[in-house]
């Protein structure tokens, strides 16, 4: 059925999908029972099929072993200890802040101390700065399906 073959590639692609009826089926395996070139191809594009197939399953067996994102209750979390190491950090540079004049204590000491606390300082603010600016954004928004 030399006429045909054209037409029995086309039908080719839905069996090879799964969606080929059961009559198309049975139309092509007699065509292909007189045509090789139909079988070799049928076998190529199951094969590749297959091996795409089994890709998608990698795929997606990796995307589950991911990190998933925090939940409310962790988030949450991170943000009362955050926010107890901010009271806590302000809390204790005031205190500083007033030995700083008032103590006996060596002056290295004094400086030792008050270049500790203004780096932490430091290092919270750009903490904080970071956090506000990320606020109220989700950072997996883009690669959600
Ligand atoms: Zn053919």
């Amino acid at each position: 059925m030399e006429r045909n073959h054209e037409e029995f590639e086309r039908l080719m692609m839905r069996i090879v999908d799964g969606v080929g009826t059961p009559e198309e089926r049975a139309a092509f395996d007699s065509h292909a029972e007189e045509c090789e070139e139909c079988r070799g191809e049928l076998a190529d594009f199951q094969e590749l099929k297959s091996g795409t197939d089994a890709l998608r399953q990698r795929i997606l067996a990796s995307a589950r072993l991911e990190a998933i994102r925090p939940g409310r209750a962790v988030r949450g979390l991170q943000a009362v200890s955050f926010g107890l190491i901010l009271a806590g950090s302000l809390l204790l540079a005031g205190l500083g802040g007033y030995h700083f004049f008032t103590s006996e204590a060596l002056l290295s000491v004094k400086l030792g101390t008050g270049a500790v606390g203004a780096g932490l300082l430091l290092l919270l603010t750009w903490l904080l700065a970071v956090r506000l600016r990320g606020a109220g954004q989700d950072p997996y928004k883009e690669i959600d399906r």
